[in-house]
């Protein structure tokens, strides 16, 4: 039996990759300081790895940006416009204008795209590939960790994108092929990749697969065995393991277990019961490493069921075959929970029941000690821990609250169902809102400068009190509406000055939630984020944010609108309790959501909006899950959004996402008004909307909030015609693509003035 890691954290104990790079990158350190934390950080890891006692260490699951990018630079895959720096630049420099784009000097390079990784939080840098895509050996980063390793006394496993899902994660930037057809242009690179590597004595080689546990089509499939028997044909000492990871082989399970490889890697967290299947195909030559413990979630292992699934393998297949690791990299789990040492904010005993990258590691060793046939007694004593550990989770007080569970129990269809269809809620609210045609609105935040930050951070440290924050806050909020007023929008907002992250000041104020203090996982590049902890039955103690939706609504005659976060995506980027469904989790905070929904009705607030910007990433991997999963994402906004009256009016707000194939479930979650961000893709992502003729009224974006660029009064009318060519005009609203948190006061006057400027002309017409 063997131990290994698909891949560990990179970003430092402390983020001292994100501070080097950013240092780096604003000029205020040379490259040498910055190839030194790199250095040490992947050291720091490696020893760590060996202290614990791993078999097979992973290198090259380090990367400065990506780890697809790194790819891409090591198979020569530049895309056109950066060939000029690619001459002049260090290597790392040509990267990083690849991730980031380059404005310096006279030149103004795009960065390459970038996208969500799978279902994860994380983003990875989008290849882009020509017809006539050639590949070479560009880059060493490969080879060059395999001998650092070396040299530190270790025989790494080197980790390598395999050919077919760096293929398939690229996009193709011409008509007229296939992706699948550069597998051939491609081999050669790999192959070199690999000679290099056996010759300095690898022995282990990792490609990671993820696209085995997805849909493929029969090319796919077929470019998957041409592939690996030729790499076998060359390669016949050394052995490969196939990492395959997010969701079970099913119907690939055939595939995957005939391709000429040695070790096979399943992820038995997302999907265990494809274990069984597994044992009963794998061939005698093939091993098998399980994926036990959890590698995206914070959750400690429960090593009795671990045992368990070992002792099943070990029996069917022997323990030589066996393998065991976590189900996916450990690149999305939090660095260490040793470095939460505040009670306060994490308490001893739900910090008990978690387990970060580091205390993965030696999960993965006692759990293969603990396999072993005499277990010592330091094992034993840790197998008794992590029972009581196990155990205190189960029972704990913390977690259950029987009212909550009561209340789930009791929700019924009618509680996702508003009074009456939207035809009828239409009249009523027009009765009410008395809006114009075309009404201008945003989407909730307003810019939250360096002086709204420094209240929020002076006031944490406990230099502000609670009073004299209020009272900036109010100011700010005040202000606000004041000019929202003066240039004329139709429904107000109070700008969210009190919020620091639309999923973190909910969870705060919600009971099931916990937080870290240093839990921070990348995102992309040298962003990352602390998601909250969600340990426990959710419910809503007290108000949340009638205070501020009230305060604003009492300044102004004018509709304020409330503005709240929906329960899909409080869930989606939070780390979710693993001892019940999601879906029941999502169904709490659904309730919770709802609580505060009624009690802003009752507090006068007639508009009230439910972000779900994260609705469309959690759609499953596997397009055969689809609908289960929509089925109760939407029905859980549909709850939250049903307790109030027919005059009340509903909104809700996504960010950028393809509406296409999800339209009809876009349409089921029954919000009066729907805001999308429209303006990048010139209001294409309306033609969902129109071909389906959704009835319910939408305001797509006219301009892109990302940019500090102020678009025209011109450009929006023409997004605004085009947009009333495929939607009727008195279900048009109008607004800008998302919150404006990140935006100056400058431009965001400048554009919301020539917004409303916009909307008037469009009213004019009508
Ligand atoms: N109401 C939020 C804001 O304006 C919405 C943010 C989002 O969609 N990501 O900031
Ligand atoms: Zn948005």
């Amino acid at each position: 039996m063997q131990t290994h890691l698909l891949g560990y954290p990179r970003i430092g104990s402390n983020r001292e990759l994100k501070k080097a790079c950013e240092n780096y990158w604003s000029g205020k350190i040379p490259l040498d300081e910055l190839l030194e934390v790199g250095k040490t950080i992947t050291h720091q890891n490696w020893k760590l790895q060996q202290e614990a006692g791993i078999d097979l260490i992973p290198c090259n699951d380090f990367s400065y940006y990506d780890q697809v990018l790194d790819m891409t630079l090591t198979v020569g895959a530049i895309p056109e416009r950066y060939q000029e720096i690619a001459l002049k630049k260090y290597e790392l420099d040509l990267y990083f204008a690849m991730a980031r784009g380059l404005q310096k000097d006279g030149l103004d390079i795009t960065a390459m795209k970038m996208t969500k990784w799978f279902d994860t939080n994380y983003h990875y840098i989008v290849p882009e590939f020509q017809k006539n895509q050639e590949f070479k050996l560009f880059s060493n980063k490969i080879i060059q960790e395999f001998i650092s390793a070396k040299q530190a006394g270790i025989n790494a496993k080197p980790v390598i994108i395999g050919l077919l899902t760096y293929l398939l994660l690229a996009k193709e930037k011409e008509e007229g092929f296939d992706k699948l057809d550069l597998a051939q242009n491609l081999l050669p690179v790999y192959i070199q990749i690999l000679k290099e590597l056996e010759n300095h004595g690898a022995k282990y080689i990792q490609f990671d697969e993820p696209f085995l546990a997805l849909d493929l089509n029969e090319k796919a499939k077929e470019t998957y065995q041409f592939i690996y028997a030729e790499i076998r044909k060359q390669f016949p000492n050394l052995k490969f393991i196939i990492a395959t990871y997010f969701d079970g082989l099913k119907d690939n399970l055939a595939l995957a277990t005939s391709l000429s490889i040695d070790v096979l890697h399943i992820d038995l967290v997302r999907s265990p019961e494809q274990l069984d299947e597994v044992l009963n195909i794998i061939p005698n030559t093939l091993s098998l490493s399980l994926g036990i413990v959890d590698g995206r979630n914070i959750w400690k292992n429960n090593f009795q069921n671990s045992l368990n699934i070992i002792k099943t393998a070990i029996q069917k297949i022997g323990s030589e075959r066996v393998f065991i690791a976590p189900s996916c990299s450990l690149l999305h789990s939090p660095f260490d929970l040793n470095s939460e040492k505040n009670e306060d904010i994490l308490s001893p005993e739900i910090k008990q029941w978690l387990a970060f990258a580091k205390q993965k590691v030696y999960e993965i060793v006692n759990l293969k000690k603990l396999a072993s046939e005499n277990p010592d007694y330091n094992v034993l004593q840790a197998l008794a821990e992590n029972k009581k550990a196990i155990e205190n989770r189960k029972t704990s007080t913390l977690i259950h609250n029987q009212d909550v569970k009561n209340r789930v129990d009791v929700t019924t269809k009618e509680d996702a169902q508003r009074n009456s269809p939207f035809n009828v809620r239409k009249e009523t609210q027009q009765e009410v809102l008395q809006l114009p045609l075309f009404p201008t609105t945003t989407i909730g935040s307003f810019p939250q400068t360096k002086e709204v930050r420094t209240w929020r951070a002076k006031f944490k440290k406990g230099k502000l009190n609670a009073e004299q924050y209020d009272t900036l806050l109010k100011q700010e909020t005040e202000r606000t509406i004041r000019w929202q007023e003066e240039i004329g929008i139709d429904v107000l907002v109070h700008g969210e000055f009190e919020r620091n992250d639309m999923v973190e000041y909910f969870g705060e104020q919600l009971a099931g939630f916990a937080f870290t203090q240093n839990g921070w996982v990348q995102s992309y590049g040298s962003r990352c984020v602390k998601p909250p902890v969600i340990f426990g039955d959710v419910h809503r103690p007290n108000p949340m944010t009638v205070y501020w939706s009230e305060y604003a609504q009492s300044l102004t005659q004018k509709w304020v609108k409330g503005m709240l976060t929906g329960p899909v995506t409080i869930l989606q980027w939070s780390f979710v309790r693993d001892d019940q469904p999601r879906s029941l989790t999502c169904k709490q905070i659904a309730l919770a959501i709802r609580d505060e929904v009624n009690d802003l009705e009752k507090a006068g607030i007639r508009i009230i909006q439910i972000d779900e910007p994260a609705i469309r990433e959690g759609l499953p991997l596997r397009k055969s899950d689809w609908q289960n999963y929509l089925k109760w994402a939407v029905e859980a906004f549909r709850i939250s959004a049903s307790g109030v009256e027919d005059a009340t009016q509903i909104h809700t707000h996504m960010c950028y996402s393809e509406f296409n194939d999800i339209i009809q479930n876009i349409a089921d979650m029954d919000a009066d008004v729907i805001t999308i961000e429209c303006s990048r893709s010139q209001m294409e992502l309306l033609n969902a909307f129109a071909d389906f003729q959704y009835p319910n009224e939408i305001g797509p974006g006219v301009y892109d909030i990302h940019s500090p660029r102020v678009p025209s009064k011109e450009e929006m009318v023409e997004l605004l015609k085009k947009a009333q060519a495929v939607i009727p005009a008195q279900q048009l609203w109008v607004n800008p693509d998302c919150g404006l948190k990140t935006r100056h006061w400058d431009e965001t006057e400048k554009a919301l003035i020539a917004m409303v400027e916009a909307s008037r002309e469009m009213s004019k017409e009508f």
